[in-house]
């Protein structure tokens, strides 16, 4: 066994909600720790996995998802042939882990971020070298800058950020990747973009076209509520791309998975709806927490990052009132998944009530 494997921290993924819920012994648990869309999935994509003809079960997909790929390229205005497909995004930084890195190797971060660049940069035997955030929680670009060496291999930016929701602007990340090395990655990831208020002028998708080292990602696990069906992409330069497709195993997206992709690429107006409700209810919860006197991180995403005096127990005290946050994020501060209204409402009188 390679010995980064021995000494590995497994990622701990959530428990199936009905048998948390059947444990505490609660009639409905609201799970607001995953960061899921709370909307559900557009209707147009039940109707397509419905209308898939099961005839084909025997038949491998379409191993380069050409009408995914179509459909995002003209969306995106990419070319075709920068994607690069993965089951999740998940998948993504498991491949660009395992192309770029090699034991010795440094990987940068702003931290605290998902705590999966950091996994797999260990299975690969690479070091992490974590950079605080500011104390708003922004990212700390001139403190990055300093930690580049020729040993940093690659360079992990979030935006926004899990957990703090915070996003930084296309000018700050541009003047970042203009001061990496032209042979370190520099891996974007836009899981939660579509929530950012004017996402398009935020975005980083046009970047590797004039910077062949920088790789822009996207998932369908949030916005577009496919967590289920795993499926995410990247936007590669034209020199990385072919290299990503050797890697990739030949038919990572299951046909089912292209099917339901495609027709929530083609339902934009439930990923408004979703991105419209999500700010209405992220408003509401920054002014709760200002109303309380509750430290809050100033989110762009479908998530809110905030102190409190022994959070471990409110989280309990709210799990038991069946709203399950995610907490260990950092020592008394907790990431609360932004949901419907009503629930909302709900969770915040049993914050108000906690306190009094
Ligand atoms: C949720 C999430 C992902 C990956 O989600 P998938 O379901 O694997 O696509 C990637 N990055 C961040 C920051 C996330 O929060």
């Amino acid at each position: 066994m390679k010995e980064s494997i021995q000494k590995l921290t497994p990622y701990v993924p959530e428990k199936p909600l009905a048998t948390l819920k059947s444990e505490l012994g609660l009639d409905r648990l609201v799970r607001l720790s995953a960061n899921e869309n709370p909307y559900g999935t557009s209707p147009k994509v039940a109707l397509a996995v419905k209308n898939w003809d099961f005839n084909q079960s025997n038949r491998y997909p379409d191993g380069d998802a050409t009408a995914l790929r179509q459909a995002i390229a003209t969306q995106q205005q990419v070319d075709p042939a920068q994607l690069v497909f993965s089951v999740g995004l998940d998948e993504m930084i498991v491949m660009v882990s395992r192309t770029f890195l090699a034991p010795g190797d440094q990987v940068l971060v702003s931290a605290p971020t998902f705590s999966e660049y950091g996994l797999h940069a260990e299975i690969e035997g690479a070091r992490l070298v974590s950079v605080p955030t500011l104390a708003n929680d922004h990212v700390d670009f001139q403190a990055l800058a300093q930690k580049l060496t020729p040993a940093v291999k690659m360079v992990w930016l979030c935006n926004p950020n899990n957990p703090t929701g915070t996003v930084e602007t296309l000018v700050d990340l541009e003047a970042f990747v203009q001061q990496v090395p032209a042979e370190t990655m520099v891996l974007i990831d836009e899981a939660y973009l579509d929530f950012v208020p004017n996402a398009a002028a935020v975005s980083a998708l046009q970047l590797p076209r004039r910077y062949p080292n920088v790789v822009v990602m996207r998932t369908f696990s949030k916005a577009y509520g496919l967590a289920n069906f795993r499926v995410g992409y990247a936007v590669f330069s034209k020199r990385y791309a072919p290299i990503m497709q050797s890697v990739r195993l030949p038919y990572n997206l299951n046909s089912l998975t292209q099917v339901a992709a495609l027709a929530a690429v083609q339902d934009q107006a439930f990923v408004h709806q979703t991105v419209a409700k999500n700010a209405a209810e992220r408003d509401n919860w920054q002014q709760f927490f200002q109303a309380q006197g509750i430290q809050a991180d100033e989110s762009a995403a479908n998530f809110i990052f905030f102190h409190y005096p022994q959070a471990d127990q409110l989280a309990d005290y709210l799990l038991h009132h069946g709203y399950s946050l995610r907490t260990g994020l950092r020592p008394d501060w907790l990431r609360l998944t932004i949901g419907t209204a009503a629930d909302g409402a709900q969770l915040r009188a049993l914050i108000k009530a906690y306190a009094e």
